[in-house]
């Protein structure tokens, strides 16, 4: 089947052309750089099928545009969906399949690393020791043992997440619409109310996923309900989180610590090398210039681990369609 593959880079490449000769599917690949958008859509014109990311946009104008070219199929090399309108992909009789599954630890482990940079100042301590500047002031880190973790969402990452943690030897709280009933069988693990996850902890890893209700989950009143120096950590999505509002809490003093994979507006940041640009987004460049943040460009997904995965599963989507299979990673609208 022919397939247009929108925001690649040479890793999606070979993954995907090597998972493609070893399952021997033989799709037609045809790989793009661009990222969709309405003024991109038009490089899909006559492909069946499309694979795309998380910062595609699958708006209704981008759809429709799809739609009337011919795509049936939308496939996402990810786990999340938020960039898709369902309801009009289903109108237009678009199916939509994703990656359920990948490495749950490459995402776990990198929300891991970012608390660790935070807790530690390793990357003050890296470019410290780089410029032979041997001096510890400014470095006082805490143990993460008896520390209070709180997890929101605990499904596949979140899960590990807490596994991992409990072996710091961290108490952990947890919430989630949908209990998962490995999460209270971990030691020093218990589901509370959100707001009681909100006053406890000391560090809050959100590991759920951007739906209209946990749109700006973290914002100016669930902050103010924090302990003081509660650090943030956010590897799931960026609009969970109300980034002025953080700004607001850094300033204050009452977020100690931000650690983030994932930006409310990453979509015109990452995934590019934009070192030679002036940077226009002011709240990003604002949030980056505090000694209490750091930043990753979407890298929690980045293992050879996951990509493997990812090509896996959305050579088994498209070859599934095109063989008329039941579709058993289809997203459906709500
Ligand atoms: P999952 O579906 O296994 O788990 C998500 C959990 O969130 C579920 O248990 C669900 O019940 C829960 N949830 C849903 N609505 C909630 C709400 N309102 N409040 C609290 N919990 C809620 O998904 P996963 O594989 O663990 O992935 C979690 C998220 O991580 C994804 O949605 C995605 O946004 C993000 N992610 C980020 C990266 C990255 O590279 N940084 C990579 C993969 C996934």
């Amino acid at each position: 089947m022919k397939v247009a593959v929108f925001s690649t880079k040479s890793y999606d490449r070979r993954f995907i052309q090597l998972e493609n000769t070893v399952s021997q599917a033989n799709h037609e690949f045809v790989f793009f750089d661009a990222r969709l958008e309405a003024q991109t859509a038009s490089l899909a014109n006559g492909f069946p099928a499309i694979c795309v990311f998380v910062n595609d946009d699958l708006g209704t104008e981008v759809l429709e545009i799809l739609a009337a070219q011919g795509t049936k199929l939308i496939a996402l090399r990810c786990t999340g969906f938020n960039n898709v309108n369902l309801k009009t992909a289903a109108k237009l009789g678009i199916k939509v399949v994703r990656v359920t599954d990948y490495s749950p630890y490459s995402v776990a482990e990198h929300a891991v690393g970012l608390i660790l940079m935070l807790n530690r100042k390793l990357y003050r301590a890296y470019n410290r020791v780089r410029d032979d500047n041997f001096a510890l002031d400014g470095l006082l880190g805490f143990d993460l043992r008896d520390r209070t973790i709180g997890v929101v969402g605990t499904g596949k990452i979140g899960q590990i997440f807490a596994q991992i943690m409990q072996g710091f030897g961290c108490n952990i709280l947890g919430y989630d619409v949908y209990p998962n009933p490995n999460f209270e069988k971990l030691e020093n693990a218990q589901y509370v109310s959100l707001e009681e996850l909100w006053q406890r902890s000391d560090i809050i890893s959100l590991h759920c996923p951007l739906f209209p209700e946990t749109h700006h989950l973290i914002n100016q009143e669930t902050i103010a309900q924090m302990k003081s120096g509660v650090m943030l950590i956010n590897t799931s999505r960026g609009k969970l989180v109300d980034t002025k509002a953080v700004i607001d809490g850094i300033k204050s003093e009452k977020i100690g610590y931000v650690g983030i994979d994932v930006y409310e507006e990453e979509d015109k940041l990452f995934f590019e090398d934009l070192s030679d640009t002036i940077i226009q987004d002011d709240t990003f460049q604002l949030l980056q210039s505090f000694p209490n943040v750091v930043i990753t460009a979407h890298q929690g997904f980045f293992t050879e681990n996951a990509l493997d995965d990812i090509a896996r599963t959305t050579i088994t989507n498209l070859s599934d369609f095109e063989q008329g299979k039941p579709l058993q990673n289809q997203v459906n609208a709500a």
